[in-house]
């Protein structure tokens, strides 16, 4: 049965718990222990499928089709286990789950309560493949102390109390605030924020407290003193320059340490840390700069994004050089000419979106891209954008466009390129939907499989012929445009096995464009870097030598 190590924050928010949990997946794993990561967030929605990209971040898509926090995408990038559905849950989930069961009658009558029914209902969650594993990894979202976290909190002191000794542990990540005044580090909102963890029956056996300054000795004493915590179990958490950075230098402060320690592992098996010695490898000493564009709407907030960041590094990673990614507002350019935005990059990447704002923009870059022979990546949205535009100006359907913006409008506008799919194979069976369906996981979502065509430059790319990839999206290229578009060298080289839905789009007469239906983002890793972030990167760098 797996052991558990809760991670828990406190003082304030965004101090990086995903990032550290994921640190941490990635330390027990260099020890040979497999492990598996989950999130339990206390918003009340039921996932963030629904949650604006600019509040909350992207919404990480799992191969079995949940929409999930972006943490989960640093728990894959940093420990390569696929998350699933049951690796996630909110509030929402939690309580929308019980109040079904509510009314089904399953409860025969009784009162139902925070305590017990949430609070089970959440330890039913956290027990779901307790045997598949040696760690399960718990991040329970926001901070100590928040109203919505309270029954979750409680969940996991009960789960450990359920348990037998020594089989769950808890780690607190807190600030170590800098006072310039006075010079000196304070350790009071720690140990605040430990005694509010206490006050509710969870004592922490680890502290990992992020600081901008090394942690002298005498104030690790104070923290272990006031905190009742080990001293060797006080971990500084340094700023680093990268995320990457997180597992050599958190295994240097002791932290995976100090979690064995507080299960009473001992002797502790040795790390084998190659993988992440060559990741700052290939990190610090990348020669050259490529730059690329990303011609999207949420430029503001990058981690509307962030998948598509770590991927491009980690096509970089693959050449051993430096991508340098800038974000571009596509309404820049909607009604000028985009050469002036774009001309300075060896490469122009379109990501996924929704809505019309922007659009046309994005349909311009497809085409500078096109014109120009700037190797272009299209990732969802970003292929639909490319195929209108060849649509356009190669087929000459000069209206085309898709039926997402004609619905949001609530009138027609164009020619539908780009359709409302309304019922799709998923595996074995017929999946149907209605234009006026719920907002929340009703898209085309998770892994499917496509073919490739032999010969094509996808097919080089992944060296393969067959591939599955995530999904998230409602509209689809209409099959029905393809013989005219193949007529004018955009070749559809990667389909749904049935041959009803285009999954890949690529121009022949190209060095590199590529349309993809699905998000190849949320497969990369630092360590397997996606082959066509890889195979981007690769062209990107071939084009800055043409010029
Ligand atoms: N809005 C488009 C659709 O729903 C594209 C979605 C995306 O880019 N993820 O099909």
């Amino acid at each position: 049965m797996a052991r558990y190590v809760f991670i828990t924050g406190g003082v304030v928010s965004s101090l990086g718990k995903g990032l550290a949990s994921a640190a941490l997946g990635a330390l027990l794993q260099a020890r040979g222990y497999t492990v598996r990561l989950r999130k339990l967030d206390p918003y009340l929605n039921v996932d963030p499928g629904t949650m604006s990209p600019f509040e909350h971040g992207e919404v990480f898509v799992t191969d079995d089709g949940a929409e999930t926090d972006l943490d989960l995408g640093h728990y894959e990038r940093f420990t390569g286990v696929a998350a699933r559905k049951t690796d996630s849950v909110s509030s929402g989930r939690i309580y929308s789950t019980v109040l079904e069961k509510e009314r089904r009658g399953d409860y025969l009558g009784k009162t139902i309560q925070v305590i017990p029914h949430v609070t089970n209902e959440i330890k039913d969650f956290l027990a779901v493949g307790e045997d598949e594993v040696d760690f399960m990894l718990c991040e329970i979202g926001g901070t100590v102390g928040d109203i919505e976290g309270l029954p979750f909190f409680e969940a996991i002191r009960q789960f450990a109390q359920d348990k037998p000794r020594g089989q769950c542990i808890f780690a607190h990540l807190t600030l170590l605030p800098y006072v310039t005044a006075s010079g000196e580090l304070k350790t009071k909102p720690t140990q605040h924020s430990v005694k509010e963890l206490r006050s509710i029956g969870i004592a922490p056996d680890v502290l990992l407290l992020r600081s901008e300054h090394p942690i002298p000795e005498k104030e690790r004493e104070k923290i272990a003193l006031f905190c009742n915590v080990r001293k060797e179990a006080v971990i500084a958490a340094p700023d680093l320059k990268t995320i990457y950075e997180a597992p050599l230098a958190y295994h240097r402060e002791g932290f995976d340490q100090a979690v064995l320690d507080a299960f009473g592992i001992s002797p502790a098996p040795k790390p084998n840390l190659d993988r992440w010695t060559d990741v700052m490898d290939r990190l610090e000493n990348a020669e050259g700069e490529v730059r690329v564009a990303i011609v999207g709407k949420y430029t503001q907030l990058e981690d509307a994004y962030k998948s598509i960041a770590e991927a491009l590094t980690h096509g970089g990673m693959a050449n051993r050089t430096r991508v340098k990614a800038e974000w571009i507002d596509a309404e820049l350019f909607e009604n000028d000419d985009p050469t002036p935005f774009l001309s300075n990059f060896n490469a122009i990447l379109v990501p996924g979106g929704f809505g019309e704002r922007g659009t046309e923009g994005k349909i311009k870059a497809a085409q500078f891209a096109r014109e120009k022979n700037i190797p272009y990546l299209g990732i969802c949205l970003g292929m639909q954008m490319a195929v209108i535009e060849a649509a356009r100006n190669l087929a000459k359907v000069t209206d085309a466009g898709s039926e997402e913006f004609d619905h949001e409008h609530g009138k027609k506008r164009f020619t539908p390129v780009v359709y409302h799919l309304k019922e799709w194979v998923q595996g074995n069976h017929v999946v149907a939907r209605k234009v006026g369906d719920d907002k929340g996981g009703t898209m085309r979502l998770g892994a499917y499989t496509a073919a490739l065509k032999e010969g094509s430059l996808v097919s080089k790319v992944y060296g393969a012929t067959e591939i599955e990839e995530r999904h998230r999206h409602r509209y689809e290229v209409d099959i029905a445009y393809r013989d005219q578009l193949e007529a004018c060298g955009l070749t559809f080289s990667g389909m749904s096995p049935d041959g009803r839905l285009p999954e890949i789009v690529e121009l022949k007469d190209h060095p590199w464009f590529i349309g993809v239906q699905f998000h190849p983002e949320l497969k990369s890793k630092p360590f397997a870097p996606h082959p066509l972030f890889s195979g981007f990167v690769r062209a990107a760098m071939d084009a800055s030598r043409l010029v």
